[in-house]
């Protein structure tokens, strides 16, 4: 097997070498599939509202801000502590890096609308210009 190994030579700092756009495809690739990961199963579980149902009787999420009930469409998984840390950029994180804090714990994960969660975005956003 020693010919297949020169065909496919391992390339030496095969992520420094990845241009951004590259780079930013893997990640969103990552996120895609962090989705559909048991973590995100097992907080959507946890978040099903103990009250509000549905049209139909449907389940409905309750948002750990605001307690509205919301239908999964209307819902995001939020990280309690960012993916990206505070004073970094996603740029500046390996996708090792990004991929670890991205698939951390059921409990760093909570439920969010999307209102909710754009502010909370935003004001991560804000912090780190600071
Ligand atoms: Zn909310």
């Amino acid at each position: 097997m020693s010919e297949d190994k020169s065909k496919y030579p391992k390339q030496e700092n095969f992520e420094g070498n990845l241009d951004k756009k590259t780079k930013n495809s893997i990640i969103n690739f990552i996120r895609l599939s962090f989705r559909r990961s048991p973590q995100v199963q097992e907080c959507l579980k946890k978040s099903i509202h103990p009250t509000v149902k549905g049209p139909r009787g449907g389940k409905m999420y309750q948002c750990a801000k605001c307690k509205e009930g919301f239908s999964q469409k209307e819902v995001q998984i939020d990280h309690i502590e960012a993916v990206v840390p505070k004073g970094k950029k996603q740029v500046d994180m390996s996708l090792d890096e990004y991929a670890e804090r991205l698939f951390c714990s059921v409990e760093n994960l909570q439920v969010l609308d999307k209102e909710c969660h754009k502010v909370k975005s935003q004001e991560e956003r804000m912090n780190k210009t600071k």
